[in-house]
């Protein structure tokens, strides 16, 4: 027997498939969403189908924007020659943010995590290369997590660049174990930069 009708079980269903959402949540939201004003819910499914549709990755350093080359790559402010790799969008925001970095990016989209089956060719490192033989870059700045993973990738990477002679460098740790780069203070992460040592 269907118990809710098929837009609220729809509604729910999709829910449900966001991560750290269970049912409960998916069943509490669903019901939030639908005792909005209705101009309320439109403007967060126009958002949802805005962002969906107009964000892509920049074709230089795979951030999220909604240009072909994002503003950072764009400007001629940026030191190109120095380029730091971090796992996502997120984590270059949170380093925009310290506003003392004056090179550009590398976003992986993503870290090594072979028990998921994520492998070097599932997230950007091959680009990183290309990117690397193209241009004249002086230094590579390994900033993704200190988890597992965010270890693991720098470890890959490192090895992989080492031999071009292009010098390599991994930002201190200090920046919690674990934690998101994002979660972690501005004056921690400038300090994780500026703390960088050479590998
Ligand atoms: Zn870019």
């Amino acid at each position: 027997m269907q118990y809710y009708s098929k837009q609220i079980s729809d509604l729910i269903g999709e829910l449900t498939t966001l991560p750290g959402v269970g049912s409960k949540s998916a069943q509490r939201l669903a019901f939030y969403i639908l005792n909005m004003p209705r101009d309320r819910a439109n403007s967060l499914a126009k958002s949802i189908i805005d962002a969906r549709e107009n964000v892509k990755f920049c074709k230089e350093c795979f951030t999220l924007t909604d240009r072909d080359v994002c503003p950072i790559c764009q400007s001629a402010k940026r030191n190109k020659r120095q380029i730091m790799v971090v796992e996502d969008t997120r984590d270059l925001v949170a380093y925009e943010k310290v506003g003392k970095y004056e090179g550009v990016y590398h976003v992986l989209n993503g870290t090594m995590n072979p028990m998921q089956g994520i492998g070097p060719n599932d997230i950007r490192i091959k680009e990183l290369f290309e990117r690397l033989q193209k241009e004249e870059v002086e230094e590579v700045i390994i900033a993704t997590n200190s988890t597992t993973e965010g270890e693991a990738t720098a470890m890959y990477i490192t090895k992989l660049i080492k031999p071009s002679g292009i010098k390599v460098t991994r930002i201190a740790s200090g920046v919690p174990v674990g934690g998101d780069l994002e979660c972690i203070d501005e004056v921690t992460l400038l300090r994780a930069l500026e703390g960088r040592q050479e590998l």
